[in-house]
C-alpha cells in the first residue's frame, strides 16, 4: 500500500471536535464515577442452548479496559474470542453479569440507546468482513455516517477521503464481490474508521493482508491509539500483532484472563 503519508491524514479530524460537521452532540461519553473505565465487564457469562445441551462458551469474565488502552485478545480457534468481541461491540447480549460501557449499564439500554452507542463510538471490523453487497466500496465506508444523519455529499466525500488512507481510493466504486479479500478487508477498516470512533473492535483485521499492507493497517491503529487514545481491542493470532499492543487478553476453554496478571 503506497501511503507512507497516511497516518497523519487519517489523524486529521479525527479528533470529534465537530469542525467537519460530523454530528456529535448527544454522544454518550460521560463515565460515571462508580464506573471510571470505559468497559466494565463483571461477572460475564455466555451460553447457547443447542438441541438441548447447554454449551457454556464464556464464565464469569470479568475485565476492566480503560480509555487509550491497546489490547490484544488472543486464543484458540472456538476458544470464544469473537463472542467475547461482539459482546465488547453491543452486538451480542451476555446471559448474565454486569457490563458498562462509557457509564452505560448496556442491561438497561434500549435496543435503539444500543444502536446510537454502537454507530457514535464503536468502529467494529468483523471477521467476515460484513459489508453489503449492493453498495460500491464508497457508499458502505459511508453508511455509518448516513445513520447518524449527515448529509449525503458530506458523507461520501469523508468515505472517499477514509479510502484514501487505506490505499483503495481508485476502488471505490467497486462492489465488494469485484476486489479481493484482503481489499474487503481494508473496506471494512476504512468503514469502521470513518465515524471517528472512540474505540475499534476489530476481529482479525488483519488476516487476509499481505505482511507489508497488514503492517501499514496496524500502523494506523497504532497512531490512532497514541495520538488520539483511541482504545483498541484486536483479535489475533499473529504475535507480531499482540507484541505491539500494551495488554494481551487470554481466552481458553471459557475463562478470560490476562497475560501477566493472576
Ligand atoms: P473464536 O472466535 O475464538 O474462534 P467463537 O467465539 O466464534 O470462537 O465461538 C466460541 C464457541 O461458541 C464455539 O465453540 C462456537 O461453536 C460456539 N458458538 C458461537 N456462536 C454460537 C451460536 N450462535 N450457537 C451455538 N454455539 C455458538
Ligand atoms: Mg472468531
Amino acid at each position: 500500500m503506497a501511503h507512507p503519508e497516511a497516518s497523519p491524514n487519517l489523524l486529521q479530524g479525527f479528533t470529534g471536535d465537530d469542525d467537519d460537521g460530523v454530528e456529535t452532540e448527544g454522544v454518550f461519553m460521560t463515565d460515571t464515577p462508580a464506573h471510571p473505565g470505559l468497559i466494565s465487564l463483571q461477572g460475564i457469562g455466555k451460553h447457547y442452548l443447542l438441541a438441548g445441551q447447554h454449551l457454556s462458551i464464556l464464565n464469569d469474565v470479568c475485565l476492566s479496559i480503560a480509555r487509550g488502552d491497546s489490547c490484544g485478545i488472543l486464543g484458540a480457534s472456538g476458544s470464544g474470542k469473537s463472542t467475547l468481541l461482539n459482546i465488547l461491540g453491543l452486538l451480542d447480549l451476555p446471559n448474565c453479569g454486569q457490563y458498562h460501557f462509557a457509564g452505560h449499564d448496556i442491561f438497561n439500554a434500549t435496543p435503539d440507546e444500543l444502536a446510537a452507542i454502537r454507530n457514535q463510538q464503536i468502529g467494529f471490523v468483523f471477521q467476515s468482513f460484513n459489508l453489503l453487497p449492493r453498495l460500491s466500496a464508497l457508499d458502505n465506508v459511508a453508511l455509518p455516517l448516513s445513520y447518524r444523519g449527515v448529509s449525503r455529499h458530506e458523507s461520501v466525500e469523508q468515505a472517499l477521503r477514509m479510502l484514501e488512507q487505506v490505499g483503495l481510493a481508485d476502488r471505490a466504486h467497486h462492489r465488494p464481490a469485484d476486489l479481493s479479500g484482503g481489499q474487503r478487508q481494508r473496506v471494512a477498516i476504512a468503514r469502521a474508521l470513518v465515524g471517528k470512533p472512540s474505540v475499534i473492535l476489530a476481529d482479525e483485521p488483519t488476516g487476509n493482508l499481505d505482511s507489508t499492507t497488514a503492517q501499514d493497517i496496524m500502523d494506523l491503529l497504532l497512531a490512532l491509539n497514541r495520538e488520539q487514545q483511541v482504545t483498541l481491542i484486536i483479535v489475533t493470532h499473529d504475535p507480531h500483532i499482540a507484541e505491539r499492543l500494551d495488554r494481551k487478553i487470554l481466552v481458553r476453554n471459557g475463562v478470560v484472563q490476562e497475560a501477566g496478571r493472576p
